[in-house]
């Protein structure tokens, strides 16, 4: 490794400068949680910079960022982001789910995104001080959690398409409450192949913001021509790739007549979730049907549907876990998926089965306790 690729802040060094009880805020109403829109009392900063290497970890108070015009980040978006979430559990105790995926995903992107890297566990290890000092906006409910956003942007004041040579990782929280007010509410999907979200050699697979700025005029096309969700396809025979910021999956019965969970290969198209390879992980420990990371194409999907085979789609991420597919529109036709039509669907299982590590109703070692 290089000495860059060694060096990391450390939490040892972490620096906590409290709010002022009388600032702290009123915290909103458990059933008025708006995805994104709260933040609690306190973030974490960390600077790099090229030459001292990194700084020290701080905590203080909820802080706008102060930025030069010239700064990297606002010109050539050099920012990757990641997205995970702290539970209160039934025990009262507060767990995160798999970081160490999360912080794997945020240094692979830091490494394609010319940023510095840092050791994982340091950066797990400081998220758990700042959620315990913020520990009252994890909410007590067993259907909402402390959603964490870990930031990383290059700071450097200067224009010109090069590695920056100063950047800042920080930390934010906001308590979130269910993706869906009522349930599990199925969600239909368009698939439009003239949209691609990304292309072999690209940067699909990582968490950068410049994957999603492009996608949201798509996801108002979705929203206008009346579904919740663009399905991402790729290639000229339509690969399936995402769903929305999820990851994707269909069920069904094969040619043969086994059943078979398939979700798209790590192929560099997709982002590499943490949903979707817990799912991958409790499927081949459950060992019922087949498990296969493949290709698969709309044609596919149009060939079981019409052979009565299809027996539910899904898309797979931290917001939701599990997001059930009602419908796809694709090529003039809103096909009419299944997933809700059975009595135990394979989704509601794997919803559950996530759902009872998160909050603490089974130990398991993906839940990490703060
Ligand atoms: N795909 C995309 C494009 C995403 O933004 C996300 C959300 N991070 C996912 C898939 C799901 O990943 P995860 O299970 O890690 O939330």
């Amino acid at each position: 490794a290089t000495l860059r690729s060694v060096s990391s802040f450390k939490f040892s060094d972490l620096e906590v400068k409290h709010q002022d009880l009388s600032k702290l805020q009123q915290k909103p109403d458990a059933s008025k949680l708006v995805f994104g829109k709260y933040f609690t009392d306190h973030m974490m900063e960390v600077n790099w910079d090229s030459t001292t290497g990194w700084g020290k970890p701080v905590i203080s108070p909820l802080h706008n960022l102060q930025i030069h015009p010239g700064a990297k980040v606002l010109h050539y978006a050099v920012e990757l982001f990641e997205g995970m979430k702290a539970f209160r559990g039934v025990d009262g105790n507060i767990r995160l789910f798999r970081p160490d995926c999360n912080m794997e995903r945020m240094i692979r992107t830091a490494e394609r995104s010319s940023l510095p890297t840092f050791h994982g566990n340091e950066l797990i290890e400081c998220i758990k001080r700042l959620v315990t000092m913020d520990k009252e906006w994890v909410p007590h409910s067993e259907a909402s959690s402390l959603y964490i956003r870990p930031t990383f942007i290059g700071t450097e004041p200067a224009l010109g398409v090069v590695s920056p040579s100063s950047a800042l990782l920080f930390v934010v929280l906001c308590p979130v409450g269910p993706y869906f007010a009522s349930g599990q509410k199925p969600v239909s999907l368009l698939a439009d192949p003239s949209y691609v979200r990304a292309w072999p050699g690209g940067c699909g697979a990582m968490k950068m913001g410049s994957n999603y700025a492009p996608t949201i005029r798509i996801q108002k096309v979705a929203e206008q021509s009346g579904h919740q969700q663009v399905l991402w396809l790729y290639g000229d025979d339509h690969q399936l790739t995402e769903a929305g910021t999820m990851n994707i999956f269909v069920f069904l019965k094969n040619k043969n007549g086994e059943k078979e969970l398939v979700t798209p290969p790590l192929n560099g198209l997709i982002l590499p979730g943490v949903t979707r390879r817990s799912l991958l992980e409790l499927a081949r420990e459950w060992n019922e049907f087949k498990v296969s990371e493949r290709d698969i194409t709309m044609a596919e999907v149009k060939e079981a549907l019409d052979e009565d085979r299809l027996l539910e789609i899904f898309g797979a991420g931290t917001a939701c876990v599990v997001c059930p597919v009602s419908s796809i529109s694709y090529e003039g036709k809103r096909l009419s998926i299944p997933t809700m039509e059975h009595a135990s669907p394979l989704n509601t299982r794997f919803l559950k089965t996530i759902n009872d590590i998160q909050y603490g109703r089974v130990d398991h070692p993906w839940a990490v306790r703060i």
